[in-house]
């Protein structure tokens, strides 16, 4: 027999897990929910406490508002918020919080206790409530403000439950978070223990930069270039980390939005284009990105957990960030050669006359917001306003954004690539030049060589011959180094030192945020030791080193080959570069570095020569 209904409503609690799953998806959310509340409640202290990377309690103090009795019972129901009245005040929300959802679907996942007080209020409140049964009240005594402990997450939905990686990692992403909130709210002071250990604590600061400076150190802050640009009703400002400095994922780009932190797709990949060709290929630069905006400018209302966010007009938000970030770098990066007429590329330059290629194709500028093509092109300059009657220049010069551009190229394109493999350290060196190549003059032609790419193809191939020998050679320090961890992620870090142990940098965990290096791979030397160190832990995965697997690790060598290498912009002595082409000879496969970039450029003394119409 059919049975005459088989629909029907689902009980509140049922209802509540199911949007539970919407809102709090690790332990990281549900304290972003509860120190969100705790900004929006007006606290100048907030206070977490986690134990086992949040899933057994995540504790959150703050000395705002507080909550009447009343209130403090309606606040666990769904659909529960002092925020908004109605749907008109969606258009213009100016609190983090607006969907009354958070506490209900908290408290439906876990063991929650909530104490509260209104400074006006003589007396207390608490409630406990577990996996969203009708809760239990008592008055109780406390300091002004809210105190929430939430116990046990997902204890009674399994499924969630599985899904929880180590608590390490819950750890890493809910501190990271708290990173975030702290510093886009930098006038509220933060503090985070971790099962007993205190993670960080910084007091109210006057600037964003002086909280990025508690929070990551003053080391990384001062590297940091301040921006500050307002385009119509845009604003956008924050810290760019200079094109010195790199990592191996877009997690250090932090956006914010009206104060929200928001991982927005549009937003970071603004930034990302920003940098284009100033950073390696993989590579991703750090920043601290605040757009403000009218309310109205912006939907916040188009992801449950809000870290998302919609532009009305998304177009000019874009353009505004790049050209803020891309114009800041510019200051650091460009310099100007004076301009009479431009090639646009260097074979166009060996069949046309420079002037006449300049006139076909128009200079890419840097200010271009929306640039689509992965490089710049080659531009050759050629000065010849003294020969204006023959029409051929007397001087060639070429741009150092043209050196650097052909250089990132793949090494198939027939402007970059030269005839024979030379040997390199045979041929006359005429000197270096942009603090970055190395100029070389052969035969038939001259020979740039990028002193990066080649130190780093050179040691690669050291670090992998030691390796296939059976072991790195290790060279160990008369004073150990300390390493301060972002605190975040120390425990990620600590976590991984085997693996670091076995790319041979003898560490060892000192203190809860901080490590101790006692030897380095000798390729590196003492010196690199320390900073290479830090820099791999801060360019780290979610899943440590990921070392399983032949390929995997040749990801780290090159890695390793990469940061322990000379940076473009060190000036080497004449004994330096004549070591370092002597390497590179020794070394196999030395016209790329280990990420596939040619290692040198020729240009042909015939080129050189048809342009100067000889
Ligand atoms: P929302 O933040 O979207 O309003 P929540 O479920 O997170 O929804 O919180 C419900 C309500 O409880 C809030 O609107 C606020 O009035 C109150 N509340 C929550 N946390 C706090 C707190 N830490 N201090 C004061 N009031 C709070
Ligand atoms: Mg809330």
């Amino acid at each position: 027999m059919t049975p005459e209904r088989v629909i029907y409503i689902l009980p509140e609690q049922v209802a509540s897990q199911i949007a539970a799953g919407e809102v709090v998806e690790r332990p990281a959310s549900a304290l972003k929910e509860l120190v969100e509340n705790a900004i929006d409640a007006g606290a100048r202290t907030i206070e977490v406490e986690l134990a086992r990377g949040g899933g057994d309690l995540i504790a959150v103090r703050d000395d705002g508002c507080g909550m009447g009795p009343q209130d403090a019972i309606l606040a666990l129901r769904r659909h529960a918020t002092s925020k908004i009245r109605d749907a008109a005040d969606l258009n213009a929300i100016r609190t983090l919080g607006f969907r009354g959802e958070a506490l209900a679907a908290i408290a439906s996942v876990s063991r929650l206790q909530m104490r509260t007080r209104r400074s006006a209020d003589a007396e207390g409140m608490e409630i406990a409530a577990s996996g969203g049964e009708d809760p239990a009240t008592r008055s109780c005594g406390i300091a002004a403000g809210t105190s929430i402990e939430v116990r046990d997450l997902f204890f009674n939905t399994p499924a969630r439950l599985k899904f929880l990686k180590t608590p390490t990692t819950e750890q890493t992403a809910a501190a990271e978070m708290l990173q975030r909130l702290a510093l886009s709210n930098y006038r509220i002071a933060f503090r985070l223990t971790a099962d007993g250990r205190r993670l960080f604590d910084v007091p109210r600061a006057a600037s964003a930069l002086e909280r990025f400076r508690q929070l990551f150190g003053a080391k990384t802050a001062e590297r940091m270039l301040p921006f500050d640009v307002t385009s119509g009703a845009v604003r956008v400002w924050g810290l760019a980390a200079s094109s010195q400095d790199s990592y191996g994922t877009p997690r250090l780009v932090l956006t914010f939005v009206n104060g929200r932190a928001v991982r927005d797709r549009a937003l970071i990949r603004a930034v990302v284009q920003a940098y284009q060709t100033l950073l390696p290929r993989g590579r991703y630069p750090a920043t601290a990105l605040f757009v403000e905006m009218p309310p109205t400018e912006v939907d916040v209302n188009v992801h449950p957990m809000k870290s998302e966010v919609r532009f009305r007009n998304s177009g000019a938000v874009f353009a505004t960030v790049h050209h803020a970030i891309r114009s800041r770098l510019a200051d650091q990066t460009i310099e100007t050669i004076p301009v009479a007429a431009e090639v646009t590329d260097v074979a166009a330059a060996a069949v046309s006359t420079p002037v006449a290629a300049a006139a076909a194709l128009p200079d890419e500028g840097l200010a271009r917001p929306a640039e689509t093509a992965p490089y710049r092109p080659l531009r050759l300059v050629a000065d010849n306003t003294s020969s204006r009657a023959h029409q051929a220049p007397l001087g060639l010069s070429f741009t150092r954004g043209a050196a650097t551009n052909i250089l990132s190229r793949p090494h198939d394109e027939s402007s970059a690539a030269g005839a024979g493999i030379p040997h390199y350290s045979e041929l006359k060196v005429v000197g270096q030049i942009f603090t970055g190549f190395i100029a070389l003059e052969s035969e038939d032609g001259l020979i740039l060589v990028d002193q990066h790419a080649a130190h780093e193809r050179v040691t690669f191939e050291k670090l992998r011959a030691e390796l296939r020998a059976g072991s790195i050679k290790i060279q160990p320090m008369l004073t150990p180094a300390t390493i301060e961890l972002n605190p975040a992620r120390a425990a990620q870090a600590i976590a991984a030192l085997p693996e670091l142990r076995a790319m041979g940098f003898e560490v060892e965990q000192f203190g809860a945020t901080s490590i101790r290096l006692t030897g380095a791979p000798a390729v590196f030397g003492i010196e690199g030791g320390a900073r290479l160190l830090g820099e791999m832990i801060d360019a780290m995965g979610d899943n440590g080193f990921n070392l399983r697997g032949a390929g995997a690790f040749d990801d780290c060598l090159k890695t390793l080959a990469c940061h322990g290498s000379v940076r473009a912009g060190r000036t080497l002595r004449g004994p330096e570069i004549t070591e370092l082409l002597a390497a590179l000879d020794r070394t196999e496969f030395k016209t790329n570095c280990p990420h596939g970039r040619p290692t040198h450029i020729e240009f042909r003394r015939g080129t050189i020569e048809r342009m100067f119409r000889r």
